[in-house]
């Protein structure tokens, strides 16, 4: 067994849609980035990674690449999934904090493990989605960007 964990954060921007776990949310702003930016699939894609000894996601997927402008984010986590199983690993369960003052998460939950189950050719329920506010506190309280956390077990 292996552990592996993932920390991503993006700025939130006026003008940009707001993709998170693959659904767009409907909100005032959205995350500033090369990709669509899904802050949360950074996260697990880099879990997966860091899990299998595979470096991390700017290595595989540069942002100086044109081939991955605003590509979605769920098609990268589709790409490292098959690097994952070349490895002769398989995906036990991946657990994901989002740290956002707003919008709640909460109600796009089960979109949101259905489209990384998806990807990852696991079923929803080896994903968890948790979501927290930072009580106002810091870059994320002030809803200056979002972040997310994410850990993966592979076997
Ligand atoms: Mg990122």
């Amino acid at each position: 067994m292996r552990i592996g964990n993932g920390y991503d954060v993006h700025e939130l921007v006026e003008g940009r849609r707001l993709v998170v776990g693959g659904v767009t949310i409907p909100f005032n702003k959205g995350l500033l980035g090369h990709s669509d930016a899904d802050v949360l699939v950074h996260s697990v894609c880099d879990a997966l990674l860091g899990a299998a000894g595979l470096g991390d996601i700017g290595t595989h997927f540069p942002d100086s690449s044109p081939e991955f402008k605003d590509i979605r984010s769920i098609d990268l986590l589709v790409r490292v999934r098959r690097m994952i199983i070349e490895k002769g690993y398989c995906i036990q369960n991946v657990d994901c904090t989002i740290f956002a003052q707003a919008p709640k998460f909460i109600k796009y939950r089960p979109a949101m493990e259905q489209n990384l189950a998806r990807a990852m050719g696991i079923e929803p329920e080896r994903i968890n989605i948790k979501a927290t506010t930072t009580e106002g506190l810091g870059m994320f309280g002030r809803g200056e960007g979002i972040g997310a956390m994410s850990i993966a077990l592979l076997e």
